[in-house]
């Protein structure tokens, strides 16, 4: 019966200091969100009690006829959302949706293709410590060196040399769309399956402003909580009932024991509130948001600094800052918008000639402020903050702390603007 605050005081109050950064830093990590409060409601429920291995209707245990409506819902409005047939809502991360693809396609030692890791691709794509990378043979495509984006013609030379069994199109940092219907007809040219991992597009997807992956792959994953702003977890879609059973086969028993009801519920309600117009006004904003940054990026003062836009821009939800030919590194970066209460990753950007604990880039993403109710003229404001800020930095002399003091109360006057989770204690 004891609260949490009585019972554990050192665990509440650090929630408590995290609700606080929440509140008061702005949140630009490309693949968080501030998932809605009846989502952390559902979340925080006594659902999180409940043992039910197997799928709705299908259970190995008593006592499932609430959570099988629940999990049922989250399928049906998953299917819904993105016009597939099947839907497996149950992988409790993205990773770990990945993982269960695989052991229901491959067999050790089969070869995969995707992007690198160094140009933007996920750890489940392969790299060499990962299970994907251990398990399997694997090969990749990179970006083209000029342009910055993934050449497909590039891809298929790599598919014919390769052999690969499964080919994954998807990334944890690029900024454009990818070509879906010829990465299909790729596959089906070298006999593979075509994954597609929507992680961190899928919310764009929902609302219409991002090409959908659904009509071309084999199978989509998905994580829930990025731009589709869910709680943490993961999703597998396809359309083809034989994959579907092997999917379901593979996320339990193969890969999970007992799914989490709790997030699932979560789940369902994410995709409830993806469905609505005031999701799609928030992914516009979302787009627009990374759009203005990139632009503002990109003009002379920064450039001047040199530091570039990876690509030239975006069309998705984040902007990809090149450092390389700047005296600012991404450690630094990153610490420098730390600084300022905007929270960023430092991330690698292809050919990056710094190591990966430093690396040459930023990665910058605007999900999580849209979500809190930025407008564009906000979006403006932030972007002129950070280009401010990187400009200063990059100076020979380094930034003028007075400067910096200036920015960071730019910065706090926008989080105050925007109160987050106001019901919350
Ligand atoms: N796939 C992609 C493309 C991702 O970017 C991520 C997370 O960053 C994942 C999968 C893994 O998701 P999770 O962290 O839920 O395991």
């Amino acid at each position: 019966t004891a609260t949490l605050a009585e019972l554990d005081p050192e665990v509440a109050e650090q929630i408590d200091a995290e609700l606080r950064r929440q509140r008061d830093g702005l949140e630009m990590i490309a693949s968080e969100n501030y998932t809605a409060a009846a989502v952390l409601q559902a979340q925080g429920s006594v659902l999180t009690n409940k043992y039910a291995e197997g799928y709705p209707g299908r259970r190995y245990y008593g006592g499932c006829e609430h959570v099988d409506v629940i999990e049922q819902l989250a399928i049906d409005r998953l299917k819904g959302l993105f016009g597939a047939e099947y839907a497996n809502v149950q992988p409790h991360s993205g990773a770990q949706a990945n993982a269960s693809v695989m052991h229901a396609l491959l067999e050790p030692g089969d070869t995969i293709l995707g992007l690198d890791l160094a140009h933007g691709g996920h750890l489940t794509h392969g790299m060499r410590i990962n299970f994907s990378g251990k398990l399997y043979n694997v090969a990749a495509y990179g970006v083209d060196a000029e342009t910055q984006r993934v050449d497909l013609a590039e891809v298929e030379r790599i598919a014919q040399e390769s052999r690969p069994r499964l080919i994954i199109a998807g990334w944890s940092a690029y900024p454009r769309h990818l070509d879906f219907a010829e990465f299909r007809r790729i596959a089906d040219s070298v006999g593979a399956y075509l994954m597609v991992d929507m992680a961190h597009f899928a919310g764009l997807v929902a609302a219409g402003l991002h090409p959908s992956p659904v009509p071309h792959a084999h199978v989509v994953t998905s994580t829930t909580h990025k731009t589709l702003a869910g709680p943490r977890g993961g999703v597998i879609l396809t359309n083809e009932a034989d994959l579907a059973k092997k999917f379901n086969s593979a996320v339990f028993p193969g890969q999970q024991g007992g799914p989490l009801e709790h997030v699932i519920a979560g789940k369902a309600v994410a995709f409830k509130i993806a469905g609505t117009e005031a999701f799609r006004e928030r992914a516009r904003r979302t787009v627009a948001g990374a759009q203005i940054l990139a632009a503002r990026l990109g003009r002379d003062d920064v450039a001047a600094r040199g530091i570039r836009v990876v690509s030239g821009g975006t069309d998705v939800h984040l902007v990809l800052v090149d450092l390389s030919q700047s005296s600012l590194d991404g450690r630094q970066g990153e610490d420098l918008l730390a600084e300022l209460d905007i929270t960023i990753n430092r991330n690698a950007v292809p050919n990056d000639p710094r190591p990966p604990m430093v690396t040459s880039g930023l990665r910058i993403g605007t999900s999580a402020l849209a979500t809190r109710g930025f407008t564009e003229e906000d979006f403006s404001e932030v972007a002129d903050i950070i280009a401010e800020a990187l400009v200063a930095a990059a100076d020979d002399d380094g930034a003028d702390p007075a400067v910096i003091a200036r920015l960071r109360e730019r910065a706090a006057a926008l989080a105050a603007a925007y109160p987050l989770y106001p019901n919350l204690a």
